[in-house]
């Protein structure tokens, strides 16, 4: 059965009409008063502070007082009914499952399943997103860039351990480093055990006496810094490049966290990418179709020669093999397509108008002059 326990009230030494600033300067004098610290030899002391940081637990809490005021320690004691029974304790409208907490979920008649939530567990540190635009080449070829972010690393003056360099944490008495209560209870004959966070350490498993300056005691610092991010070639727009471990910090001497770098490319003004595949659109005069030409086509790699073959017609696509883009993390690459485009002559000279009516004419075609004649020159006296 759970030994006699002072009223929370009694033990602060408050009214039960205390008001939330009365509770908080109480609990702080009695802290103080009784710190395991301030009196090293007494152990009465450290019971005392034990039962303070309970009270205040309780009372501080809005629901837990309301349900402390109705029900005495019955309502707020997850120790109670220890071995016992629920006793003679009413449970009219009560939610047993918000009194107890863990009771239903923390497994039936074991330990089970504790450990990966013990919250003293070692944890990995949350990933960190970074974004990242790249030109056309550069999401091609790969390159190195640098990123600037603000993350969390183990704080140096305390190597992590959140404590003032020269001191140490204390086990905590309650849970014994574990983070964790166990909790037996009885029921109709059954008898239960249920785990739920210490109270006392707020599951960390130890109590720091005195805090690092540096850190406050999170054993943390954040930290602002500069990573070196290698972009491999072929990446495209809207994939992205995981830096193991470059994250926050982890807890409970968990891995750090990842970077997370998102890629953007910027449109190119004539290349377009579908995936290893370059698309680009080549200008040649309506002479060049028609001759055949030595063109000078651009990609990714610079200028390189194609001969036009004479008469080739508007929108034919002609293919440059392995000019494309560069496979991810492959060996091969993509193909470059290039589309013809014949520019039809606008602007031309008499001299110019003239050849074109000749060769019209060898052609054995006919425009009807006047309209078309009429059209050039009303376009030419606007310019
Ligand atoms: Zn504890
Ligand atoms: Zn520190």
């Amino acid at each position: 059965m759970p030994e006699q326990k002072r009223d929370y009230y009694e033990v602060l030494g408050v009214s039960k009409g205390a008001s939330d600033d009365e509770l908080k300067k109480a609990y702080r004098k009695l802290a103080k008063k009784y710190h395991p610290d301030m009196n090293p030899d007494d152990k009465t002391a450290e019971a005392k502070f034990k039962e303070v940081n309970e009270a205040y637990e309780v009372l501080s809490d809005k629901e837990k007082r309301a349900k402390y005021d109705q029900f005495g320690h019955a309502g707020v004691d997850p120790n109670f009914g220890a071995g016992g029974g629920y006793g003679g304790f009413d449970m009219g409208d009560i939610d047993l499952g918000d009194i107890f907490g863990s009771f239903f979920g923390g497994g039936f008649g074991g330990f089970g399943g504790g450990s990966s939530q013990r919250a003293n567990a070692p944890q990995k540190g949350e990933s960190l997103r970074a974004n990242l635009t790249l030109t056309f080449e550069e999401a091609a070829f790969g390159c190195e860039k640098e990123i600037d972010l603000s993350r969390t690393e183990p704080c140096d003056a305390c190597q992590g351990s959140g404590c003032q360099p020269g001191t140490t944490a204390e086990t905590c008495p309650d849970c014994r480093g574990t983070g964790v209560i166990r909790i037996q209870r009885g029921a109709g004959g059954f008898a239960f055990t249920s785990s739920a966070p210490c109270s006392r350490c707020h599951g960390t498993g130890k109590i720091i006496h005195s805090p690092c300056k540096t850190c406050g005691g999170s054993g943390n610092v954040r930290k602002k810094k500069r990573i070196s991010v290698t972009i491999p070639a072929g990446i495209d727009d809207g994939q992205a490049v995981s830096l193991r471990g470059q994250g926050n910090a982890g807890k409970n001497g968990g891995p750090a966290g990842d970077l997370i770098v998102g890629v953007r490319i910027k449109p190119h003004p004539h290349f377009q990418r579908e995936g290893t595949t370059v698309l680009y659109e080549h200008p040649v005069s309506f002479y060049q179709a028609t001759m055949g030409a030595e063109l000078e086509i651009p990609t990714i790699d610079g200028k390189v020669k194609w001969t036009l073959p004479a008469g080739t017609q508007p929108g034919t696509t002609f293919r440059l093999r392995g000019k494309g883009i560069p496979e991810l993390r492959g060996r091969g690459r993509g193909d470059q397509y290039v589309t013809v485009r014949v520019q039809v002559p606008t602007n031309l000279t008499t001299e110019q108008r003239d050849a074109l009516r000749a060769f019209g004419e060898a052609m054995g075609e006919t425009t009807g002059e006047r309209p078309i004649k009429t059209f050039f020159d009303k376009h030419k006296k606007k310019k």
